[in-house]
C-alpha cells in the first residue's frame, strides 16, 4: 500500500550525489537507530555518493552509538535532506535544514507539518525503525543491509516500542524485526547497552519513589526541579528519563514527568497514558506527539498543576464511564 511512495524516495536517493540524513533533537534510540541504521545502508550501498550524518544533539545513555563528523554548510544546496522521526521542522536537528534542495520526511508521529517535498508518514507505525525495516525488506535485493545497520534498526524497533509492549506494535512489527534479526543483530551486546544500570542509579531510582505523588483519581506525576538534578548531578537527559519509572503503578493510567529546563527556563513535561490518549492535553500545553505518549512544555509551577488537574480530570471521566481498566 506504501510502494507507490517508498519507490519515490528509493529513486530520489537514486539520483542524488550527496545526501544528508537527520533526526529530532534530543535524540532517542528510534532517531539514532533510524538514522544510522539508513546511513550505513546508503553508504554501504552507494558508494560513489556523499554520505552525511547531522549529529547536532546528542544524548549520553546512546554514545555507545558513536559520533559523526559535522557536515559543510556547502553540501547542502545541492543536497537531498533525509529526515526521520521528526514530526515538526521545529523539532529537526539541524540548523542548516532549510538549505538542502530537497527534503524527504519519514515519520511515524501523527501528521502535524508536511515539510518534506516528499512525506512518508505512517502513524501507526510503532517506531519510525519499523518503517525503514519495511524500507530494508522491499528493497532488499537492492540495498546493502550489513549487520551493523539491522542492529541500529533493531534498537529504535525494541526501545520505541517498549520492548514490543506499546501501542502500535502489530503481526508486522514483529516480522519486520524478525527481517532484521536475520540480517544478524549483536542483541546481546545491544541490550547490555541499553538495560544494565549502575548502583547509583539504582540509589537514585529509590529517591524518586519517595517522590511520586498520585492524584485523586490516579495521575502518577514526579516534579524534577533544579533542586533534584543538582542533588544527584544529573544531566537534563538523566533527568527526564524518570518517566520511565512511573509507568507500571495500578491504577494510574497517565503519568507525568516534570522536569527543570534550568538552561531555558521552563518545564519540559512528559506525559504517557495506556487504555486513553493524552495528546490533546500536550498540545493545550506547546506539545504534542501521539496519542499515548507526548511532550510537552510548561512555563511555570502554575501551569504544571493546571496540567496535573486536566490530565486528573481526564483520567476520573473515563474511570468513571468505563470498566475493565487495571
Ligand atoms: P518525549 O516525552 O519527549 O519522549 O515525547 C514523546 C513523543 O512526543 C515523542 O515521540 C516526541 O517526538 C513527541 N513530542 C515531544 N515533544 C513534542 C512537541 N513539542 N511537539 C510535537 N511532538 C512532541
Amino acid at each position: 500500500m506504501n510502494e507507490e511512495i517508498k519507490n519515490k524516495i528509493l529513486h530520489t536517493i537514486e539520483s542524488y550525489e550527496t545526501i544528508v540524513v537527520s533526526r529530532h533533537i534530543r535524540p532517542d534510540g528510534d532517531a539514532v537507530g533510524s538514522t544510522k541504521g539508513f546511513t550505513k545502508i546508503l553508504r554501504d550501498t552507494f558508494p560513489e555518493k556523499k554520505i552525511y550524518l547531522t549529529d547536532e544533539d546528542f544524548s549520553d545513555y546512546l554514545a555507545f552509538c558513536g559520533g559523526e563528523d559535522s557536515v559543510p554548510e556547502e553540501v547542502y544546496k545541492d543536497a537531498l535532506l533525509i529526515v526521520i522521526d521528526t514530526g515538526t521542522r521545529k523539532r529537526i536537528s539541524n540548523s542548516n535544514y532549510a538549505k538542502a534542495q530537497k527534503i524527504i520526511k519519514i515519520d511515524h508521529h501523527i501528521e502535524a507539518d508536511p515539510y518534506g517535498d516528499i512525506n512518508w508518514v505512517e502513524d501507526f507505525r510503532s517506531s519510525a525503525c519499523e518503517m525503514i525495516a519495511d524500507f530494508c525488506v522491499t528493497f532488499r535485493d537492492r540495498l546493502k543491509i550489513a549487520p551493523e545497520a539491522a542492529t541500529f534498526i533493531y534498537m529504535g524497533m525494541v526501545t520505541d516500542s517498549g520492548r514490543f509492549r506499546f501501542e502500535g506494535v502489530s503481526g508486522e512489527t514483529l516480522r519486520l524485526a524478525a527481517a532484521m534479526l536475520d540480517y544478524g543483530v549483536d542483541y546481546e551486546t545491544l541490550f547490555a547497552h541499553l538495560y544494565t544500570e549502575d548502583f547509583a542509579t539504582l540509589k537514585f531510582k529509590s529517591f524518586i519513589y519517595d517522590h511520586i505523588q498520585i492524584t485523586k483519581n490516579g495521575v502518577a506525576y514526579i516534579y524534577m526541579d533544579s533542586a533534584m538534578q543538582e542533588k544527584f548531578a544529573l544531566s537534563f537527559e538523566e533527568a527526564s528519563n524518570v518517566v520511565s519509572e512511573l509507568d507500571a503503578i495500578k491504577g494510574s493510567l497517565i503519568w507525568v514527568a516534570f522536569i527543570d529546563n534550568v538552561a531555558k527556563g521552563n518545564i519540559r513535561v512528559r506525559l504517557r497514558s495506556r487504555f486513553l490518549g493524552i495528546n490533546d492535553i500536550a498540545i493545550r500545553h506547546h506539545g504534542g506527539g501521539h496519542n499515548m505518549a507526548a511532550g510537552a512544555t510548561v512555563f511555570s509551577v502554575e501551569e504544571m498543576y493546571e496540567l496535573i488537574e486536566e490530565a486528573d480530570a481526564l483520567l476520573g471521566e473515563y474511570k468513571a464511564t468505563h470498566g475493565g481498566w487495571l
